[in-house]
């Protein structure tokens, strides 16, 4: 990923461009599934932790990043779906391999238009399946 295109992503989602956010945001351009905390960590050795953690949440409230919870860890995805500062728009599935233990986005499964009752105030909703990832499936065979 050429460095230009990373400041281009920022720059379009209004985060002020820095060595650490440019870091983190490679990693997840790297990978097609979710990533912790803890991962993250690992990854950027010479990172803390805080600054790590303040670099996600500044990811999420722009809209860049989305996060599930995972056998109460926090999972990290980018965002696909043209998210920003106000709406995050990532109401698809999330996929839990069972084998390879990653979370991808199913985007294509999406309930954005599930119709809920008018009188309730949805802040969240979690839409998680558990199986075999394509990758997994294919090794079984
Ligand atoms: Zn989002
Ligand atoms: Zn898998
Ligand atoms: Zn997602």
């Amino acid at each position: 990923m050429e460095v230009q295109e990373i400041e281009k992503i920022l720059e379009n989602k209004n985060i002020p461009i820095t060595p650490m956010r440019q870091l983190v945001l490679s990693e997840f351009l790297k990978t097609n599934h979710s990533i912790s905390l803890a991962e993250l960590e690992e990854i950027l050795e010479t990172a803390d932790r805080s600054t790590i953690y303040r670099t996600l949440k500044t990811f999420e409230k722009k809209g860049l990043i989305h996060s599930i919870q995972e056998n109460n860890t926090t999972q990290y995805l980018f965002c696909h779906d043209h998210c920003d500062e106000d709406n995050h728009h990532d109401y698809h599935l999330h996929f839990f391999c069972t084998e390879c233990k990653n979370t991808v986005c199913l985007e294509n499964i999406n309930f954005q238009n599930v119709d809920f009752p008018k009188d309730y105030l949805i802040k969240e909703l979690k839409f998680v399946a558990n199986g075999v990832c394509k990758t997994c499936l294919l090794t079984m065979q």
